[in-house]
């Protein structure tokens, strides 16, 4: 019996548009003689629409079944498709693949939302979700598991806004320039700056503030950025070792999603024994942040083979030129393939949760 897949795109983030790319990679991968489909989309403004939008990211894909296009609440856009399926099939969806990046959707809030539906979704829980999105929760959840990372403070908006000169000396205190600024929720480099002095922190802070009421500061490194997947629940499995060659300054978000230019090498030409290093590290971070499904986790490897753990990512970019399927298709694994693993590790989590 063909699974009903409800696939939740778009959604309420500076992410939005990447999503809607994946999207359309997903349901152009997916096997229609085991799946079918049903589009949810999620517009910038959070309106939840049956279907396809109709000035769609998405090509139309004749085989698949689209409801009608009507905007719907939140849960009713979930459940009374899977009241209708009851009739047929006696049961909701099969699992949801929530292909959401970023705030709202990668956070643990869209998660919530199923958890409370009781239906299976793929990819992680509430709690890694929204602890992976927090950059500063998930250091010290890296921390406390002993994984090695660079220098690091954070900052509330409202603590920065009192008493300015003092968060800037508290970070030059504990860090060097040059420093990376980020706001503590978000992805895709957004509202990051690499800042060499003051004056570029001071900048870097207004920037970071206008995206998050936290920020964190790091110490920045120099160093080849390398990545790692992992897939499973208890028993993670991690993928070879891809590298990212940004042509930049740093990975930012136009190196990322606009020009393209930035290189994949897999596997990474890593030094002996390296590779399993970073492999055991990212399984580890994986575990400490309790994490299900799947997880890119990022690592900075610098001259001297000295390794810090940078972050991980509880939504990775999942199209099939994205870093995270790359890694999976040279690991063995294709891309229609490691979007059944996702499913089939879904449905188990939710059953053992019974
Ligand atoms: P995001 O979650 O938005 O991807 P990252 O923390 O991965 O945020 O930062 C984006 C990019 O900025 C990284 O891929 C890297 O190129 C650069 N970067 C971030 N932190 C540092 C650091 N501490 N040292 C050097 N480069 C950094
Ligand atoms: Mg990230
Ligand atoms: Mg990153």
């Amino acid at each position: 019996m063909k699974k009903k897949l409800c696939l939740l795109f778009g959604g309420k983030s500076a992410e939005h548009e990447v999503s809607l790319q994946t999207a359309k990679a997903v349901i152009k991968a997916l096997d229609l003689t085991k799946f079918e489909i049903d589009p949810v989309f999620i517009s910038p403004e959070g309106e939840w629409r049956k279907g396809l939008p109709l000035e769609g990211p998405v090509e139309s894909v004749e085989a698949l079944q689209f409801g009608e296009d009507k905007t719907v609440s939140a849960t009713e856009g979930l459940q009374s498709t899977a009241l209708t399926v009851s009739e047929e099939k006696k049961e909701g969806y099969d699992i949801v693949f929530p292909l959401l990046h970023g705030p709202n959707g990668e956070d643990g809030t869209v998660q919530g939302l199923l958890e409370v539906l009781n239906v299976p979704y793929v990819g992680n829980g509430v709690l890694a979700s929204s602890a992976g999105m927090d950059k500063v929760i998930m250091k010290n959840l890296f921390k406390e598991a002993g994984l090695p990372q660079v220098n690091y403070v954070s900052f509330i908006r409202s603590a920065w806004e009192a008493d300015r000169e003092a968060a800037y000396s508290h970070v030059e205190k504990e860090i060097s320039y040059p420093c990376f600024i980020k706001p503590a929720n978000l992805g895709s480099s957004v509202g990051i700056s690499k800042c060499t002095d003051r004056k570029e922190l001071e900048a870097g802070f207004e920037e970071a503030f206008l995206y998050d009421r936290k920020i964190i500061v790091e110490q920045g490194v120099k160093a080849r950025e390398i990545e790692i997947g992992v897939l499973g629940n208890d028993y993670p499995e991690m993928s070879v070792p891809g590298e990212i060659v940004a042509k930049k300054d740093f990975y930012d978000y136009k190196a990322k999603y606009v020009d393209g230019d930035s290189v994949m090498i897999i596997p990474a030409e890593l030094p002996e024994g390296i590779a399993e290093i970073l492999q055991e590290m990212a399984k580890k971070a994986f575990q400490a942040v309790d994490c299900s499904g799947l997880v890119r986790a990022d690592f900075f490897l610098t001259e001297n083979n000295e390794i810090f753990i940078n972050e991980i990512n509880t939504m990775p970019g999942f199209t099939p030129y994205s870093m995270f399927p790359l890694l999976w298709e040279n690991t063995g694994v294709s891309y229609p393939e490691l979007i059944e693993r996702l499913v089939e590790l879904g449905i188990e989590r939710h059953k053992e949760k019974q």
